[in-house]
């Protein structure tokens, strides 16, 4: 017999097996019952005594959470079941037993804190909670990729070792490779620039390694972003592209997890969208007695923005250059310009995104790079690679983590990791 899902099971009648792991039992004395459960939902197995076959009787009470079964049993209505069905028993089998107890309360009501539950992933992926927001992250990752290779862009993969900091700064990982030092990609940056001179549009989801000390509640060491770059495009095209995107994301959550979205009691709503200029910003901010430096939002105006316009994505673009990287191209593609085509995007009260358009005039970013005290030679290649026929481009880069932290509202995001880096935790 084949085996059938728990959620298709509900559009059947008749016999059914199912496999999936012991979510809890309970002992009536005259009826036991099972909850079934699989990625696709829970399933109430009924066994009543004198009826059932008096070994599967027996095996309903001594089940352990989290044990791996599979049932063959009649499927009938039950009004008073979850989801309106039960499975009357023929057989129950013990695929895989689970120990008792297990390391971690699994339960819908569990008050297990964060670094008890991390350092259990394993067990704590068992959770419908742990699993409703990695289910979303799901939707997130596929619905941007979609999203941008439905419109032609190249889903392309940039590497993880580079030879160089690739955005100056000194927040990188050393590794050993060969004779020679390299470092892990602070950010595809680079790449993406180079696939967009050839190839126009790309889009990636790729991870990203910041050997920053700081602990936050925002920040992990290693992260994954989600980036586009396009060619013949500037900061007002790549803004409206994050517009558009943002709301395609939010608008499949809402569509594709509706269950997941009711566990974690969060109401989504598609976001509307503000364009604020940095003075803007900070002359909000000084109306609202929050100090900011002249080149940089806080994290205390991020939140501040969002109380102003709830529920929206916010642009504050015409970014001060100061506050942005060397590859961001001053406005009016003028050497010594204030203000840059970078940008940055806030949703919920948090940074999602940085982004803008790029330098793409060699002689341009050379002075760029001065300005910035870095050396030329550590660029060379990259300055080269604006040599050989490279339009003016833009992108920009959303963590999907960061994401899916403020989207769920969720304080930690390491709740928002499968697995977690941080300053201390390597394992699992
Ligand atoms: P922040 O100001 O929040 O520290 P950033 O400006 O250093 O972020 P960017 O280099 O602009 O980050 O990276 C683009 C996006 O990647 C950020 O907006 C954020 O969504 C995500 N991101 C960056 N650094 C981290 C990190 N350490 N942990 C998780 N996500 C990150
Ligand atoms: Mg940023």
């Amino acid at each position: 017999m084949e085996r059938t899902m728990i959620k298709d099971s509900f559009e059947k009648s008749g016999k059914v097996l199912v496999k999936g792991w012991v979510h809890e039992t309970r002992d009536l004395k005259k009826v036991r019952f099972l909850i079934l459960k699989d990625i696709s939902g829970r399933i109430q197995i009924t066994g009543i005594d004198g009826k059932t076959n008096p070994e599967t009787f027996e095996l309903l009470d001594n089940l352990n959470r989290e044990s791996v079964v599979e049932v063959i049993g009649e499927l009938k209505e039950c009004k008073q079941a979850p989801g309106g069905k039960e499975i009357l028993p023929e057989s129950i089998t013990v695929i895989a037993e689970a120990i008792n107890p297990l390391p971690i309360d699994t339960s819908d009501y569990s008050k297990t804190e964060l670094p008890l539950r991390l350092d259990n992933r394993a067990v704590d992926l068992h959770s419908q909670r742990t699993q409703a927001i990695f289910k979303i992250q799901s939707t997130v990752g596929s619905s941007f990729i979609e999203y941008f290779t439905n419109k032609g862009f190249v889903y392309a993969h940039p590497p993880s070792i580079i030879s160089s900091s690739s955005e100056g700064g000194t927040e990188l990982f050393k590794a050993k490779y060969f004779e020679k030092d390299v470092f892990l990609a602070q950010s595809p940056q680079l790449y993406k620039q180079m696939i967009a001179c050839s190839m126009e549009n790309m889009v990636t989801i790729t991870p990203v390694w910041r050997a920053e000390k700081h602990n936050t509640v925002r920040h992990l060491n290693e992260c994954r972003q989600m980036d586009i770059e396009m060619a013949f495009a500037d900061s007002k095209i790549v803004m409206k592209e994050m517009e558009d995107s943002v709301k395609y994301i939010v608008e499949q959550v809402i569509k594709k997890n509706k269950e997941d979205l009711e566990i974690l009691n969060v109401n989504l709503k598609i976001p509307k969208v503000k364009y604020l200029t940095f003075a803007e910003a900070k002359s909000l901010m000084d109306k609202n007695k929050i100090k900011i430096r002249d080149d940089d939002l806080t994290g205390e105006a991020e939140k501040k923005l969002s109380e102003l316009y709830s529920d929206t994505l916010i642009f504050v673009y015409d970014w001060p250059m100061a506050g942005k990287p060397f590859y961001i191209m001053p406005k009016d593609e003028k050497a010594d310009a204030e203000l840059s085509e970078g940008f940055d995007a806030i949703y919920k009260g948090m940074e999602i995104s940085s982004g803008g358009q790029r330098i793409h005039i060699p002689e341009l970013l050379e002075k760029r790079l001065k300005a910035n005290k870095l050396n030329l030679k550590d660029f060379k290649s990259y300055i080269n690679s604006f040599r050989f026929g490279a339009p003016p481009h833009a992108g920009w880069s959303i963590g999907i983590e960061r994401f899916t932290q403020v989207l769920l509202d969720i304080s930690n995001i390491r709740e928002a990791c499968m697995f977690p880096r941080d300053r201390d935790r390597i394992i699992p």
